[in-house]
């Protein structure tokens, strides 16, 4: 498991890699996912690191709510997706592969056959910076 000095979404809340960000407020980051399940995939990370959702504090988890809730209401009305998964992952068992708690906000489509290890297929940068673009603006 990653450890906070070489964990890479501390990285992307310090600026030091870059991301197609979608909102940041004291506490909170959304961003696209590289390797999207289905266009508009984001995550929502606290900017404290903790490892998963046994490390994390009670404060952290409410604010990346909060976010949760108003990024994918801009993820909703940008992709009109079938429906939408908030998805969460604890342990190597459970697929986690980043060791930074993080929430999946996962549009759906009717027939994706998305299953819960969608596998990494790395997005399109110009489709994810165009998605960031619209996303933000439906905040
Ligand atoms: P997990 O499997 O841990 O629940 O999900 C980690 C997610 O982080 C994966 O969906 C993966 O595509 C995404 N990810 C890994 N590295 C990066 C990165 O450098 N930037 C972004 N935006 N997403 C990443
Ligand atoms: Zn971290």
């Amino acid at each position: 498991m990653a450890d906070q000095a070489n964990c890479i979404f501390c990285k992307i809340v310090a600026g030091t890699i870059p991301s197609y960000k979608l909102y940041e407020d004291a506490m909170t980051l959304a961003f696209l996912d590289i390797n999207p399940g289905n266009p508009g995939h984001a995550l929502v990370i606290p900017k404290a690191h903790a490892a998963n959702l046994y490390a994390s504090a009670d404060k952290d988890l409410a604010a990346v709510m909060a976010t949760v809730r108003k990024v994918a209401a801009a993820v909703e009305k940008t992709v009109s997706p079938d429906g939408l998964n908030l998805l969460q992952a604890n342990g190597p068992g459970a697929a986690q592969s980043v060791f930074h708690f993080h929430m999946h906000i996962l549009p759906r489509r009717n027939g994706d056959e998305l299953k819960m290890n969608w596998g990494l297929k790395p997005g399109d940068k110009g489709e994810l910076a165009a998605l960031a673009v619209k996303i933000r603006a439906n905040l």
